[in-house]
């Protein structure tokens, strides 16, 4: 490395080290703590699905590059899933893009559609990958903040309204919202349409819980609304969805002109990727409701679970209409620093959890959250909250 005066990494990538999850999952592996800091869950979705996906390995569908777009199979399975459930009419054709995972989903999207310079308005906190890739399509962030009101975090629309300035491109959205379990209502989202028509944005939408709603909350896509089909690019993945988060198999729909912009930056970056896995995901998206609907009551279960053990141990918590994350307030414990407290965590109690910090632009409005995960098997979550109890001590 002689020689060398200049960083390796450019300054569009400066500050972004390692991210948040893998340095906690390490810290979970190096203490053998609980690990309910990154979010998978620790068994895998149906058999019938993991079957679907020896199967076609064996019969060797998918071993080779999959087309460009994603394997046929897969781009009607999602635009009939996206029929079924929100009325969306899209072209497997022309329409759909499959990806790898939501994460080239963003990445894509983001490289595709914003010039440097563009402004993205993104809700904070934000999950992690959205400021890397708008600083790597050169755009500028713009965080909205959403705020702690009655148990929740909500969204105030005058700030986003006011954060709109001739040089926004994009929105881009997350419902049900990663790490802070809201999910935005059909009031909201009219008013976030409303206003992305008035200023003539385009909108990604992030929906990788589109499934993991409770409590009757609702999940609406936002491009059901009036004027939003032609201006928003839907992603998701089955990652969450199924259980399966190590296959990376997500997509994005979206207008025919919107998705060869997507398709163009997508083809630069994997290509293609999860051949054999494109194939059983077509399947999964076609099992009946009652999978639908038992995952999410089983994980509606497990919030409860967590969430009662949380707050016995002292934390104030933000009870999730959707995901499988729970932010909590640390300060009640007189704890005031999230990144330091979840360092000491492992130590004081062996549970690992995420600070919302560092999901903010300036990690001083989320000192006090801490994020936990319960996409976690009954008894790890006993195990962890009897753990937990220690801080109330
Ligand atoms: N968006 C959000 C809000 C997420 O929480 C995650 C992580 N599951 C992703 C995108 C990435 O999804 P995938 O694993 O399909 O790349
Ligand atoms: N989406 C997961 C979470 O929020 C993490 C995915 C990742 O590690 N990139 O925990």
């Amino acid at each position: 490395m002689t020689g060398m005066t200049r960083p390796p990494l450019n300054r569009r990538l400066a500050g972004f080290g390692t991210t948040i999850f893998a340095e906690m999952s390490a810290l979970a592996a190096r203490t053998g703590a609980i690990n309910l800091g990154q979010g998978f869950p620790d068994t895998d979705g149906p058999e019938e699905i993991r079957e679907a996906a020896v199967r076609a390995l064996r019969d060797g569908r998918g071993n080779q590059y999959p087309p460009g777009p994603g394997v046929p199979e897969l781009r009607t399975a999602i635009a009939d899933h996206q029929r079924r459930r929100y009325g969306l009419e899209y072209d497997p054709d022309t329409e759909v893009l499959v990806t790898a995972g939501a994460t080239e989903g963003i990445a894509a999207a983001l490289l595709a559609l914003v010039e440097p310079g563009d402004e993205v308005i993104a809700l904070e906190p934000y999950y992690d990958s959205y400021a890397a890739c708008v600083a790597m399509a050169g755009g500028t962030r713009v965080p909205v903040t959403l705020r702690p009101h009655e148990g929740s975090y909500v969204l105030d629309l005058d700030e986003l309204r006011a954060a709109v300035t001739d040089r926004t491109r994009l929105i881009l959205l997350n419902t049900p919202h990663n790490p802070t379990g809201t999910v935005l209502t059909r009031a909201e989202l009219a008013a976030v349409a409303e206003l992305a028509v008035e200023r003539d944005l385009l909108v990604v939408t992030d929906e990788v819980y589109e499934h993991l709603v409770f409590d009757g909350a609702e999940h609406v896509p936002l491009a059901t609304f009036p004027g939003m089909r032609e201006r928003t690019v839907t992603l998701s993945s089955s990652g969450k969805t199924f259980s399966f988060t190590g296959w990376k198999v997500g997509w994005a729909v979206a207008d025919a002109p919107l998705i060869a912009a997507v398709r163009t930056a997508k083809q630069y970056l994997t290509y293609v990727s999860a051949g054999p896995f494109q194939y059983a995901i077509a399947e999964a998206l076609r099992l009946p409701d009652a999978y639908f609907d038992g995952f999410r009551a089983d994980l509606r279960r497990r919030r409860d679970l967590l969430g009662d053990g949380l707050r016995a141990a002292g934390f104030e918590v933000y009870v999730p209409r959707g995901t499988y994350f729970i932010t909590t307030d640390i300060t009640p414990l007189g704890e005031e620093d999230a990144h330091a407290f979840c360092r000491s965590l492992p130590e004081r109690c062996g549970v690992v959890a995420i600070p919302n910090s560092v999901f903010y632009d300036d990690p001083a409005t989320g000192r006090g959250q801490v994020r936990f995960t319960f996409c976690k098997r009954k008894e790890v979550l006993d195990e962890a909250v009897a753990r937990l109890q220690r801080l109330a001590l």
